[in-house]
């Protein structure tokens, strides 16, 4: 079997199903072994969603592919999740996992710091000065951030004064460590940039995890939510009525608030300083550096364009860029499942390429994103996404997704399930 018959295969169970992640997960466990020669390199940057899935996929759709993976970490840190861990439900062991699956599959899992990409000598190299030669390069660098447009943050985030939290790691026990040391009655103030950023519901799950545990633990503290936006950018009413039922007089919501700078811990905004004991600024963000630096991001200077089909740079070819880093296709969130789905579509049309055959033509990806409300209700938001030819691009399909009724505690066993099973699916263990 053809690996992008195995991708229909996926398509067609995942829209039969109308399922979530795992069946698409299933319908790849039809491995074709590694058995005969190699049928080629591939190089992976980043071992996070995009990454460590394609690196999976590579192995268990390509069998003999050569696959190896570079991540600047020494273990995989779900962002997803992390928001329980800054609220004091989870902790970091729950959200930290290996890559010993990886490993076991035979992809070499290399740790370090990818400095340089060479096109034209289809190779890469690491800060510590090895050289890998590739075929194929997937390059899933997740984001970085442009700090210059808000004054005093770099500075103050590289103090330890401010934390950002949006990279999970240190900076999630940072933000956890400020909110244990504030004393109640303090006030918490999250500010959140203009989209695109990654993540769309993250920052309004957080506002509600912090409130959660100032609800038990400093009842008298605030939670100032100051978003560039003019209203909340995903799942907005359910978020509404989460603020209000649950943490009315603790959480407060303010719109079309841009933060200019940060000075100490206090945000100036157009019209007013607000002073916070804790200071936590999620950074207006863009493709990762490496991206940048290999000439990847050609829309807006901010994003690597990429064939929807393969994934492949619209700018460099032979780089396929997955995840976050990418411009995003209309109403395609930046999420780890999004990212998980990229990788697949790349993964398979890697191996077709790889043996001179053509990719899938009639790729489908979908995306599911749970945020916790309270500490065990949840609320969802789906969609599908289907390749149109026409316009090159993906495209919603219509009715394929929605929005949960409301919060509930059903869904908050599914989020905790639907992440095992992505970093699973990711990590092969
Ligand atoms: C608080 C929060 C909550 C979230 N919740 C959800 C959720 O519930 N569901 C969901 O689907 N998504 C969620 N997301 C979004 C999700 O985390 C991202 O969309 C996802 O991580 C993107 O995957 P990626 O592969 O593009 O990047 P990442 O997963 O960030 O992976 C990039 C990897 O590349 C490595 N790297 C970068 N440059 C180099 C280099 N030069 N050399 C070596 N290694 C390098 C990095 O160390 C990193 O491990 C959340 C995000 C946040 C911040």
């Amino acid at each position: 079997m053809k690996p992008h018959q195995m991708f229909d295969i996926s398509r067609r169970r995942l829209l039969g199903t109308g399922a979530a992640l795992g069946s698409l997960a299933l319908a790849g466990c039809a491995s074709t072994g590694a058995s005969g020669p190699s049928i080629g390199r591939v190089v992976i940057v980043g071992g996070g969603f995009g990454g460590a899935t394609a690196a999976h996929y590579l192995k268990m759709w390509g069998g003999n592919v050569d696959v190896t993976m570079v991540e600047r970490n020494a273990s995989f840190i779900s962002c997803p999740i992390s928001n329980l861990v800054i609220g004091g439900h989870k902790q970091m062991a729950d959200i930290s996992r290996g890559y010993d699956g990886l490993k076991a599959l035979g992809v070499k899992v290399m740790q370090g710091d990818v400095v340089a990409v060479d096109p034209a000598a289809k190779k890469v190299r690491l800060a510590n000065g090895t050289e890998l030669g590739y075929d194929r390069l997937i390059l899933s660098p997740g984001i970085d951030f442009m700090y210059d447009q808000v004054g005093g943050l770099q500075a103050a985030v590289d103090r330890g004064a401010v934390a950002h939290s949006w990279k999970a790691g240190p900076q999630t026990v940072a933000l956890r460590k400020q909110l244990e040391a504030m004393p109640d009655g303090g006030v918490y103030l999250m500010s959140i940039p203009r989209v695109p950023y990654r993540c769309p519901p993250g920052p309004y799950e957080r506002a509600c995890m912090v409130a959660s545990y100032f609800k038990t633990a400093k009842p008298k503290s605030k939670v100032l939510v100051y978003d560039a936006n003019p209203e909340i950018q995903s799942k907005k009413a359910l978020f509404e009525k989460a603020f209000q039922q649950h943490y009315a007089g603790i959480l407060e919501y303010k719109g079309n608030s841009e933060i200019k700078e940060v000075s100490g811990t206090t945000a100036k905004f157009e019209f007013e300083d607000v002073k916070a004991d804790v200071l936590n600024v999620i950074p207006p963000q863009r493709g990762g550096d490496l991206a940048r630096t290999a000439g990847l991001l050609n829309m807006n200077n901010r994003w690597a364009g990429v064939n929807w089909l393969t994934m492949e740079s619209t700018a460099v070819p032979g780089i396929h860029v997955l995840g976050d880093a990418t411009f995003s296709a209309p109403a395609m969130p930046k999420s780890g499942h999004m990212a998980n789905q990229h990788a697949k579509v790349a993964a398979a049309a890697i191996i077709n390429l790889l043996k001179g055959e053509a990719p899938s033509a009639t790729p489908v990806v979908m995306n599911t994103c749970y945020s916790f409300v309270t500490a065990r209700d949840v609320i969802h938001v789906a969609s599908v996404h289907q390749y149109d030819a026409v316009e090159k691009t993906f495209k919603t399909v219509p009715g394929s997704g929605g929005v949960s009724a409301a919060a509930n505690q059903i869904e908050g066993r599914y989020a905790l399930s639907w992440a095992d099973n992505i970093w699973h699916d990711m990590l092969a263990a």
